[in-house]
């Protein structure tokens, strides 16, 4: 964002707080700014905001791509903005952090939700490394919180570490899958497949119906070979529809049994407060990270540095060490 672009922070607040969608975005673009001014202003605006947020269910949505997962938010959020909820969609795509592009970059994809005033579609902050978008991205969620959104799905790609970093920040995951044998199974890393709290075949339908309900079966029989959670929930089985719209309201059975159960156990709260202190760490390593890295020394030093650590005329370890000692000794 340009300097002269810059609000007052009580704009911000109060213009997330009335839901006002243009400031909402332009909160957002606040929080996602590298500009250390930007992101002094953006600390600000969040600690007004914090006290606002929290009162949503948080829903990671994760899945390889091809498997349905904007046709499958479009028709679930359509779906609970019928049951009377605002929902608020993000997305990490770490694989467009180059192109600056983004999973929902595409137009055309979540129309109906998009054109909805009960909902509100934002794609992930595009550039930097995976904790910074991470970051933004739970900055964003509250933020949406704050304006009122009281379902908010994040979307990921399915394939790699930015599921580990939504599964940090949401209250429920669920994995889109397709019928068809253990394959798919395997194509979806066994660690993403562990975090899941729901697996929902999606696309039962037509030709495909009989072959979900298969799967179903024989992902329930894979799922109980895991061991149990610590929370007591078994991770359920669902079929769906995304084009069809079957099953949708089942899937948000599953959520809501899910949120009632773990409240009722305590594990909810404790997943919350679990997540903030990882948020500190993820948090503390940030501003380390880009204090550094923004630091113009540093990045003179760096480059200079460049040509000797390729041609191995000196160390990568002792170079690292001899930086980061003249950073720190720099703030001391
Ligand atoms: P994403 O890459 O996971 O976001 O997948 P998309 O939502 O873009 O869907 C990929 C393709 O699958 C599109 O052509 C969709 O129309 C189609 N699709 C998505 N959900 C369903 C479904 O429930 N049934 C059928 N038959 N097709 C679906």
């Amino acid at each position: 964002m340009k300097k002269n672009t810059r609000l007052p922070i009580d704009t911000y607040v109060e213009g997330v707080l009335a839901s006002d969608r243009v400031i909402l975005s332009r909160t957002i673009t606040l929080v996602e700014s590298t500009l250390e001014e930007d992101q002094r202003l953006a600390e600000l605006v969040m600690e007004q905001i914090l006290p606002h947020a929290g009162r949503s269910v948080r829903v990671g949505v994760t899945g390889v791509p091809g498997v349905g997962k904007s046709t499958f938010i479009e028709s679930f959020g359509k779906k609970l903005l019928d049951k009377g909820h605002k929902v608020a969609v993000l997305a990490i795509d770490p694989s467009s952090q180059r192109s600056r592009g983004s999973i929902l970059g595409d137009k055309t994809r979540m129309e109906g939700l998009a054109s909805d005033k009960r909902a509100y579609i934002r794609p992930s902050a595009a550039g930097e490394t995976l904790g910074g978008v991470s970051a933004r991205t739970r900055e964003a969620m509250l933020l949406c919180e704050a304006a009122g959104f009281d379902v908010i799905l994040i979307e990921t790609v399915g394939v790699g570490q930015s599921e580990i970093a939504v599964k940090s920040m949401v209250d429920f995951f669920l994995l889109l899958m397709l019928s068809g044998a253990g394959d798919e199974l395997q194509g979806i890393k066994k660690g993403i497949i562990e975090m899941c709290d729901a697996m929902v075949i999606n696309k039962a339908d037509g030709d495909n119906l009989e072959s979900a309900k298969r799967s179903k079966s024989e992902y329930s029989n894979a799922l109980h070979l895991f061991a149990a959670r610590e929370n007591g929930w078994y991770p359920k089985v669902e079929i769906c529809s995304s084009t069809e719209l079957t099953g949708l309201d089942e899937v948000w059975k599953t959520i809501q049994d899910y949120m009632e159960k773990m409240a009722a156990n305590g594990y909810f709260a404790r997943n919350r407060s679990d997540q903030n202190e990882n948020w500190l760490y993820e948090h503390i390593g940030y501003l380390l990270k880009s204090g550094f890295y923004n630091n113009p020394e540093i990045k003179k030093k760096i480059a200079e540095s460049i040509p000797e650590i390729k041609t191995g005329s000196i160390s990568p370890i002792a170079t690292a060490r001899s930086l980061v000692q003249f950073y720190v000794d720099g703030i001391k």
